[in-house]
């Protein structure tokens, strides 16, 4: 992951055309879990507000285990369906390394690590051993050292096609769900090759809040963004208090290309 083993930027090629790093920028939007046939509606609006790239989870990594759990291989099927509609890769997270042939069954286009399975070791070499593209995102309390590292248990493996994602931490600070660590963009992009996406969703944790950061790591220079939009945000089955509905995403992304154009 080292910038000094490769000088220029990595482009990860995530399919449908859809390249990230090396001057290519990529929204990521969708809804925080899979939840039914909403998930086609929302689909199409982030694709028409020019989000390239669908996510959704299928698999949550939820802190009780009272809380809805995902739909599993029913999610990943719709979002298949939905990729089939619209043509754009589907971006999802996969929590357990025996499910690694499920998705490369389904030819899930990036498979998402979450932050809480940042250290996850066995996980991070089962991916590693695909070619398939990983959405890495910072652990909870993971430093930017961390966050490397992670990035080098998947290339040891064989798979260079990480996507680095900043996604807040946590610290003392408890008006915000996590801290937005924005100097990890930078910071990110001057030790490493790789691209860096930043989720100003899950790094604030509240609807308010995510258009700021969201044009903020765009003027730092991050490579792309993923972004939890839901159509009826206030009975989501998870992270409904950070959803932008489609109409503020599309309000969002003209701002993002009004900074893209400036920068
Ligand atoms: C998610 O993307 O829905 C998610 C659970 O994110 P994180 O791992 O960053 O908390
Ligand atoms: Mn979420």
């Amino acid at each position: 992951a080292n910038r000094k083993f490769h000088p220029t930027d990595t482009v990860v090629d995530c399919g449908f055309g859809v390249k990230i790093g090396g001057g290519n920028f990529q929204v990521i939007a969708g809804p925080c879990s899979v939840e039914g046939e909403n998930l086609i509606r929302i689909a199409r609006r982030v694709k028409a507000a020019g989000a390239t790239m669908l996510r959704g989870g299928a698999y949550k990594p939820r802190t009780s285990p009272y809380a809805y759990q995902g739909m599993g291989v029913e999610g990943l099927d719709l979002l298949c369906e939905a990729r089939a509609e619209l043509g754009m890769p589907i971006v999802t997270e996969i929590m357990d390394p025996r499910d690694v042939q499920i998705f490369l069954d389904k030819k899930i286009d990036v498979m998402q690590i979450g932050a809480r399975n940042a250290q996850n070791f066995p996980l991070l070499k089962e991916v590693g051993k695909t070619q398939t593209p990983i959405l890495l995102k910072r652990g909870m309390s993971g430093t930017i050292d961390e966050l490397l590292m992670a990035a080098e248990y998947i290339m040891s493996e064989g798979n260079d096609n990480v996507i680095l994602c900043e996604r807040g931490i946590r610290t003392f600070e408890t008006r915000t769900r996590n801290t937005f660590d924005l100097n990890a963009v930078p910071v990110l992009h001057y030790l490493s090759h790789l691209p860096v996406v930043a989720d100003p969703s899950h790094a604030t944790g509240y609807t308010r809040y995510v258009e700021p950061m969201a044009l903020a790591a765009t003027a730092a220079g991050a490579d792309g963004l993923e972004i939890e939009v839901h159509d009826d945000p206030s009975h989501a089955w998870s992270d409904g208090a950070q959803a932008l509905t489609p109409d503020m995403f599309d309000d969002v992304m003209r701002r993002i290309q009004i900074i893209r154009e400036a920068i």
